[in-house]
């Protein structure tokens, strides 16, 4: 099959997916109003494939059928994909009206990593399972979403500690063909509007935690799947002041396995529970770097229409106003340098010879981007001033009676009319002040791994015996 076309997607998502959305079941995830925003959002992976100026850096021809394949299933296999992957996301961020379409870079890191977890195993049924698959999805031009966040319960505990062994995903009983698993698993972007689930374990785990050593592949649809969605902004956005084209965004899920079977084809660990926190570790290596990645284009977007506020206001040339300026901007290029020191090295991942950004720098920039973000949004609160909040809605701007006192009043600097002034007020209350904006800065710090994770990467990754070892000469040291 050929790449799939936006509406091809759309209607592949038309199954027997089991969604639940505010406490009502949602028949067609295409329609939801919630759901829409980010089945639109994934759309943009689709159209890219489609579109002329987009194909250079989004299609690739399949190495066996020679058709065209999306450049998302591509093996990393040499240093120079990890430019070729920054290039990708970042393209499709810009395309995607400022946000990650989301549907196939998390899946795709997910495999990267499981196919170095059976490459260091040396264990070749993983490995032509995992490669099979790749080549199934890139196929059919499927989608994917990355399950591995359990539910975790007692997060000092391990899953044979806890008082209920459902608080980590595990295998329940094994057939000849088949495993069946149980659990749960939180916060998974995308899955409800995604065709396949790529699972893996979150934790290292003990020898008398075996069953909770699973990695596995399902299509959505799978009997026992239950998806509960939580709601963000609609798609049909009628408060906020129009724009050319629609907000982005996605959804996230709480992913119920009750008694999932699984086919053995689609098993890629099962109980090596030496390799349960390998297989994190991996898919994390892969996907920290997707993540700084799209975290810029976002922040790029954020910081400007934070600027123009400056300018609605009148406020461009104060001092103060200019040291946010400077502040947002070393925030801005901060990141990127990083995330751009992190392709200067690119790894050769545990030797499996699949090439990962530089650990240490992907993980500094996921970290030095979380932990600087709500002060950029201070900032950009600030130069908004108390309208992003109180500002009349779009509604009362269409009403004739209201709209010429909103005219005469709401009016700002320069050539801002009081429609372009509320107009950019009404995206940055969407941007920073809205429930969007707080799950954004929840994200920032949560999604992709939060701070203690990366603060483990830096102590893991970062050449500590040769900055003692460089001082033990500079002294004179023998200890
Ligand atoms: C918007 C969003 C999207 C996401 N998308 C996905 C997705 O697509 N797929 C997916 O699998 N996951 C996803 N995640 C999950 C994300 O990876 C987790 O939120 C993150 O790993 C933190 O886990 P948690 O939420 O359970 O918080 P916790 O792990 O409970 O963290 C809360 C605090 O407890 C601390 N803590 C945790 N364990 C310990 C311990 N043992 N000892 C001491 N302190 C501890 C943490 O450091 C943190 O300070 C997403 C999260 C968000 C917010």
């Amino acid at each position: 099959m050929a790449l799939r076309t936006a509406d091809q997607y759309r209607e592949g998502l038309k199954d027997n997916r089991k969604i639940v959305m505010l406490g009502n079941t949602v028949e067609d995830v295409t329609e939801d109003p919630y759901l829409k925003v980010g089945v639109e959002t994934a759309a943009f992976d689709f159209l890219m494939g489609h579109d002329p100026e987009m194909q250079e850096i989004s299609v690739m021809k399949d190495p066996e059928t020679g058709e065209d394949i999306s450049t998302y299933f591509e093996i990393p296999d040499t240093p120079e994909h990890v430019h070729k992957r920054y290039n990708l996301v970042q393209s499709a961020c810009h395309y995607a009206d400022g946000a990650l379409p989301f549907v196939k870079d998390v899946g795709t890191d997910i495999m990267n990593g499981l196919l170095a977890v059976a490459r260091i195993m040396g264990n070749k049924t993983y490995e032509r399972r995992i490669n099979d698959y790749r080549k199934y999805c890139a196929q059919k031009d499927l989608s994917m979403c990355g399950v591995v966040t359990d539910v975790k319960g007692d997060r000092s505990k391990s899953p044979s500690q806890q008082e209920s062994p459902d608080y980590y995903l595990r295998v329940v009983d094994e057939t000849e063909d088949e495993i069946v698993v149980s659990g749960a698993k939180a916060h998974i972007t995308a899955s409800a509007y995604t065709d396949e689930m790529i699972v893996i374990p979150t934790r290292n785990l003990s020898e008398s935690e075996a069953e909770y050593a699973v990695a596995f592949a399902i299509p959505v649809d799978t009997k026992g799947v239950i998806q509960i969605c939580r709601p963000s902004f609609r798609y049909e956005d009628k408060s906020h002041f129009p724009t050319p084209r629609p907000k982005r965004g996605h959804v996230e899920a709480l992913v119920i396995f009750d008694n999932v079977r699984v086919p053995k084809e689609r098993v890629f660990l099962l109980r090596e529970w030496q390799f349960a926190q390998y297989a994190a570790y991996a898919f994390t290596a892969f996907h920290r770097f997707t993540a700084v990645t799209y975290k810029i284009p976002i922040i790029e977007y954020f910081t400007g229409v934070g600027m123009l506020a400056a300018d609605a206001n009148g406020i461009q040339k104060a001092s103060h106003v200019r040291e946010q300026f400077v502040r947002m901007i070393n925030y801005i290029e901060t990141v990127k340098a990083l995330a751009e020191a992190a392709m200067v090295e690119p790894e050769n991942l545990g030797d499996s010879g699949l090439y990962v950004a530089n650990r240490l720098r992907s993980n500094m920039a996921k970290l030095y981007f979380a932990s600087n973000f709500h002060e950029f949004i201070r900032d950009i609160q600030d130069l908004a001033g108390g309208l992003v909040v109180t500002q009349p809605s779009y509604p009362d701007w269409q009403r004739d009676d209201l709209r010429p006192y909103l005219e005469r009043y709401m009016g700002g600097a320069g050539n801002y009319t009081a429609e372009e002034r509320l107009k950019l007020m009404s995206m940055l209350h969407h941007l920073v002040a809205s429930d969007f904006a707080g799950w954004h800065e929840v994200c920032t710090i949560h999604a992709e791994g939060s701070f203690a994770a990366q603060k483990m990467m830096l102590m893991a990754e970062a050449p500590m015996e040769m900055y003692k070892e460089r001082a033990k000469a500079l002294l004179g040291l023998n200890v």
